[in-house]
């Protein structure tokens, strides 16, 4: 029988709770725990994969090819919790299979409800994890703010399952801000006493706060939180604000964030394994002088989640060559329309490009751009998805001699279309979950240097994409230097490409960024860094 563990999160959004319940799965898991991680999201999206960026920030696809929603990868840098499609629960697939049983005839006659028959889908959606995975713990994050409508389904479900787990089974964590008010000169508890409140109203006493603070919490205020939220004042847990956010589980460990957990949850603290490995990480970060300048060149630059993981593998590169990143993001559509000089000083003091995936024509001739001065220069280039189509497409136009080369994605009647749609895809309708997605084998070529980085001939990587290399130019493309290092064992789908005469020009079809941690850096990230590197010096 696993323990249950609800995160909830008041006063404001952008808390960090993603980050924050990560971070108390990882000090579960130092205290020899093993957890499992849900993520429950209120909108009535069945899953992200349709949203634009703006909206929804990075899409997470996990090994089964289920898109979902950011905290995921989250939970995958941070702990070994097992992620799937019955990781991310949302309304919108809630509903869909209540109202598919209505349909079927199940609930004979009777009027569907929000109480109990979605409630009762939410609660078998959340137990799913625990008959499937033989974990101790699963923790359960509640997206949105106590007090949105959209969520109140939700926290009645985590009312029930507490009531049905029995009270060392299952308890609720909740996540608030303590603002520090500059006139007064103090931090608030107030809008935490509210959110509490609201919380109660609905009938959830929660067990432990974790209280974001930007100053240190004062033993008064400590206090004072305790009595008007009914909390235990060792249970009323500061959450300061920390410069790295992998400083956070061990922030955690020191405040005794798993010890007041596990009383509560009837455990004991044990010894487990990683925190000293964690520790050092953090430490090599805080400690390196030394730093890398990488730019990686999208359209959705403005928003500071829309290439998450690809920032935090990034990072990770980073911390395995021993060095600080410094990363520059390039708005592509500002390199759109350049003269060569005008794009050299864009890429000033640049080590190393890369063009993370994307859907839509706009800013595509700003990656183009960025690719071919990134092969021209002999800068270290890194494409994922569809910055390898875009690899394709320039090496096309500008070396292959195809001028008018493009993806049909772009241009649908193009006369060298070199990326074209999957076969697969050519009878797609719906857009939801139709993708090619999740999980395919891929065969690496000796002498190639993806076969060096990786140091094997076979890998499991993700996809999320419905266009691919148009085989039919193959030969003409080896021809002029380009080497397909990775290709799929049985439909024959290019998978990786690379270039011959280039320090480190390579690209890839599927996001090697979902499966990099800061403890077990993906090869790929470590390996682009370290060219970095060697270009800055
Ligand atoms: N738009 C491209 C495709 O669908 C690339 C997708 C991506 O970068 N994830 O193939």
């Amino acid at each position: 029988m696993a323990k249950y563990i609800f995160i909830t999160g008041g006063v404001v959004s952008s808390l960090g709770k993603g980050i924050a319940s990560a971070s108390i799965g990882k000090v579960l898991e130092w205290n020899g725990y093993k957890v499992a991680l849900v993520k429950c999201d209120p909108y009535i999206n069945v899953d992200p994969g349709t949203m634009n960026p703006y909206q929804h920030g990075e899409v997470y696809v996990t090994d089964d090819g289920a898109e979902t929603d950011l905290d995921l990868g989250h939970y995958y840098r941070y702990t070994a919790s097992p992620l799937s499609r019955i990781s991310n629960v949302t309304t919108g697939k809630v509903y869909q299979k209540v109202i598919t049983k209505e349909r079927r005839g199940d609930f004979l006659g009777g009027t569907v409800q929000i109480i109990p028959h979605i409630t009762n889908e939410i609660k078998n959606e959340i137990r799913q994890v625990e008959k499937k995975h033989n974990v101790d713990i699963v923790l359960v994050e509640i997206g949105g703010t106590v007090g949105d409508i959209e969520s109140l389904p939700f926290l009645e479900s985590i009312r029930q399952m507490k009531n049905e787990e029995g009270p060392a089974n299952a308890i609720n964590i909740h996540l608030t801000l303590v603002p520090f008010i500059k006139a007064a000169g103090e931090i608030k508890t107030k809008p935490t006493q509210h959110s509490v409140g609201k919380l109660r109203e609905i009938g959830i006493q929660p067990e432990i706060l974790m209280v974001r603070t930007e100053k240190p919490l004062t033993a008064a205020a400590k206090a004072k939180i305790a009595l008007f939220c009914n909390v235990r004042e060792d249970c009323v847990i500061e959450a300061r604000d920390v410069n790295d956010v992998y400083e956070i589980p061990v922030m955690f460990k020191n405040n005794g964030m798993d010890k007041s957990i596990l009383e509560k949850l009837n455990l004991k603290q044990k010894k487990g394994s990683g925190a000293k490995r964690w520790k050092k990480l953090v430490e090599i970060r805080k400690s390196t002088k030394k730093t890398v300048r990488i730019g990686v060149v999208g359209k959705y630059i403005t928003l500071q989640d829309a290439y998450k993981s690809i920032d935090e593998a990034l990072k990770h590169g980073a911390i395995a060559n021993r060095v600080k990143l410094d990363l520059v993001k390039i708005e592509s559509g500002v390199i759109e329309n350049k003269t060569p000089g005008d794009i050299r000083d864009v890429f000033k003091g640049i080590a190393g490009v890369l063009v993370p995936g994307g859907f839509g024509v706009r800013g595509i001739e700003g990656k183009l751009a960025a690719a071919r001065y990134a092969r021209e220069n002999a800068l270290p280039y890194f494409g994922i998805c569809l910055g390898m189509q875009i690899a394709v497409i320039e090496f096309a136009r500008n070396v292959c001699g195809m001028k008018s080369a493009n993806s049909t994605e772009f241009n649908a009647r193009t006369k060298h279309p070199v990326i074209s749609l999957l076969s697969e895809q050519k009878k797609v309708k719906c857009m939801g979950g139709t993708m090619r997605l999740g999980a395919y084998r891929c065969k690496l070529s000796p002498g190639t240097l993806a076969r060096k980085i990786y140091g094997t001939d076979q890998v499991m990587e993700r996809h999320r994409h419905r266009y691919e290399f148009n085989n039919t130019f193959r030969d003409r493309f080896r021809k002029h230097g380009m080497v397909f290092s990775g290709t799929h064992p049985k439909g024959n789908l290019v998978e990786i490409v690379e270039l011959k005469d280039h320090p480190w020009f390579l690209a890839v079809q599927f996001h090697p960024e979902f499966r990099s941690k800061p403890d077990r850096v993906h090869p790929l990230f470590r390996g682009f860094v370290k060219a970095a590197i060697a270009k800055e010096t």
